[in-house]
């Protein structure tokens, strides 16, 4: 065949993972790991009846929610996405941090310290739940605050062999990738979520083009309300038109904050162009939500906790609630 060998690899890997979906944001620091983490335990906790709003759902190929009718009762989304409401099952997520600036996944979602063991046939993942599945380079590391320095695969083993190091030096990256897309073990699963690094990079590139034949839903690109980074947004929606990939939508985050005492919203970083929404409507994408600042978001994702769990009523919550859930 003149496919290149790991792409057909990857291809058949990805045979059993329905959905894909790339995070990914113009600048560092803007809640890209919080997003994916909260969008991997939101569909998780998801029941099959739901579906992400504006995302594939999860029973469906390729449907999405605005193609069903809006205010249709549950069954009557079934119906109209050929939904199969009477098979009760849980949505199986997998969550892949492949972030190498920073890997923050494992701190994130608590499982600090963990490590992924070598299975039969590949790699198997960390599992928050049952129906949630991570890989992150940061499992291969001993230590959260350690550098890596990746040493290619072995020839045959296909296994990466990583050095820890204070300096990351000549790092192959695009290995790395390679082996997280095509030796995981995911199983059966809904949504593979992919956390990538801030910009755009080879890495993106070959992540794309890694996927290609297996087929990406699309991206959803995070972004905070400031121009300097909306300004780093429009260049990511280029790259997207340029290498094929649909955008999903965009996620303004740290939209304002909400008083907690007097309910009343403030600025904080003031969108003096507009924001998201106005940049939304220039380039005809969906913005799919608009989160708040919340200290305690920060706080819960230090302790390694939901925050969707941990304060359901927070408008942040309710705010990312409403991105990921149809009800
Ligand atoms: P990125 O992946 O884009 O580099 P992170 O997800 O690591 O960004 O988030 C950067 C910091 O901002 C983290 O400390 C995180 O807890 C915090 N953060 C993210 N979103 C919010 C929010 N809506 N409110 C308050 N803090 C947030």
């Amino acid at each position: 065949s003149d496919v290149p060998e790991p792409i057909e690899e990857i291809r058949q890997k990805m045979t059993s993972v329905k959905h894909k979906i790339l995070v990914l944001s113009g600048k560092g620091g803007v809640g890209k790991s919080t997003f994916s983490a909260h969008l991997a335990y939101a569909l998780a906790s998801d029941g099959s009846k739901e579906k992400a709003r504006g995302l594939p759902g999860p029973g469906s190929d390729g449907d999405t929610l605005s193609q069903c009718t809006r205010d249709s009762s549950i069954d009557l989304v079934s119906a109209n996405c050929g939904y199969n409401s009477a098979v009760i099952r849980q949505t199986v997520v997998a969550l892949l941090d492949v972030d190498i600036c920073g890997p923050s996944i494992p701190r994130i979602l608590g499982l600090d310290g963990e490590q992924v063991h070598q299975s039969g046939s590949g790699w198997s993942p960390v599992y928050v739940e049952d129906n949630l599945a991570v890989m992150s380079i940061g499992f291969l590391l001993s230590s959260p605050d350690d550098a890596v320095i990746w040493r290619g695969p072995k020839k045959n083993g296909g296994f990466l062999h990583c050095f820890m190091s204070h300096t990351v030096a000549d790092v192959p990256q695009i290995s790395m990738i390679k082996q997280f897309l095509r030796d995981v073990d995911w199983g059966e699963v809904d949504y593979l979520i992919v956390d990538t690094p801030p910009g755009t990079s080879d890495e993106h590139l070959s992540i794309v083009q890694y996927l290609s034949s297996a087929g990406i839903d699309g991206a959803v690109i995070i972004t905070t309300p400031q121009e300097v980074s909306l300004q780093d947004v429009r260049k990511e929606i280029r790259f997207c038109k340029k290498v094929k990939l649909p955008v999903l939508g965009v996620i303004e985050n740290m939209s304002g904050f909400v008083c907690p005492k007097c309910k009343n919203t403030s600025q904080i970083f003031p969108p003096t162009t507009g924001g998201a929404q106005r940049m939304c409507e220039e380039l005809d994408l969906p913005l799919l939500g608009k989160i708040p600042l919340d200290p305690r978001i920060g706080k819960s994702c230090d302790e390694g906790k939901s925050f969707l769990s941990d304060v359901p009523d927070s408008p942040a919550a309710v705010a990312y609630q409403s991105i990921v859930l149809s009800k």
